[in-house]
C-alpha cells in the first residue's frame, strides 16, 4: 500500500471543511518539532509530502493525504491525517483554544477515524501537553498508539528506559493501545512496524 500512489487531498481549518468521510482515516498527533512531518514522509516514501515547518501559523489545520487511490480523485484505501502540532512555548491562548476545538470536533465526530498515533520525542518522554491529547482521545474513544520518535538520538540504555516509562503510562489510559512503537525516520527504524499497525487498524 505504501509503495503505491500518495497525494495531498486538502487542508481543513475546522470541521466544516473536512473531506467526505468515504475512506478509513489514521491521524497523527504530536508536539511541534516531534518529527511528525519526517515520519509521514518516511512512511509514504515521499520527500516533502508533509512539509516540515516550525511556524505555529500553518500548523493549525488538519491536512489529509490519500494513500492507494487507484486513480486521481478516486476513493483511497487509506487517508492519513496530519493533525496540527501543539505545545508551542509561545502559542497565544486563543490559538491553543482553537487547536483544542478543531481537534476535539474532528476526533469526536469522525466515523471513519480508525486510529490515532501520538508521537512522543524519545529524548523528552510524555509531557503534559501530550497527556492532554491522550485524554482527549480516551474521551473520544479513539484507540491510539504511542510512537517514540528520533530513537537514534539517544543511547540504547536511555531508549530502553523511556520505552518502559512510556509503556507504563500508556497502560493508565483506556484508549492507548498496548503496542508502543519505537521509530527513527532518520535511520528507517520501526517504520515497517508502523505500517503494519496502520494496516491492522484499517483492515476490514
Ligand atoms: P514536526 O514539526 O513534528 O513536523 O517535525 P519535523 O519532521 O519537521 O522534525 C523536526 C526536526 O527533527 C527536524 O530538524 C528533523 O530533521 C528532525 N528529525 C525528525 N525525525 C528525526 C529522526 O528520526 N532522527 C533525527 N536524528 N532527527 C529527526
Amino acid at each position: 500500500l505504501f509503495a503505491g500512489p500518495v497525494s495531498f487531498l486538502k487542508s481543513a481549518p475546522d470541521h466544516r471543511y473536512l473531506p467526505e468521510p468515504d475512506a478509513p482515516e489514521v491521524a497523527f498527533a504530536g508536539r511541534s518539532n516531534v518529527g511528525k512531518s519526517s515520519l509521514l514522509n518516511r512512511l509514504t516514501n515521499r520527500v516533502g509530502l508533509a512539509r516540515t515547518s516550525n511556524t505555529p501559523g500553518r500548523t493549525q489545520e488538519l491536512n489529509f493525504f490519500d494513500v492507494g487511490a487507484p486513480e486521481e480523485g478516486a476513493t483511497p484505501v487509506l487517508r492519513l491525517v496530519d493533525m496540527p502540532g501543539y505545545g508551542f512555548a509561545k502559542a497565544p491562548k486563543d490559538m491553543v483554544r482553537k487547536w483544542r476545538h478543531v481537534v476535539n470536533d474532528y476526533l469526536r465526530g469522525r466515523v471513519v477515524l480508525r486510529r490515532a498515533l501520538v508521537l512522543i520525542d524519545s529524548r523528552h518522554g510524555i509531557k503534559d501537553v501530550d497527556r492532554e491529547i491522550m485524554t482527549m482521545l480516551d474521551k473520544a474513544a479513539v484507540t491510539y498508539h504511542l510512537v517514540l520518535t528520533k530513537a537514534d538520538k539517544i543511547k540504547a540504555s536511555e531508549l530502553a528506559a523511556v520505552t518502559d516509562r512510556t509503556a507504563a503510562e500508556a497502560r493508565t489510559h483506556v484508549a492507548a493501545h498496548p503496542k508502543l512503537l519505537v521509530t527513527s525516520s532518520e535511520k528507517d527504524m520501526g517504520i515497517a512496524e508502523l505500517r503494519a499497525a496502520i494496516l491492522e487498524a484499517i483492515r476490514n
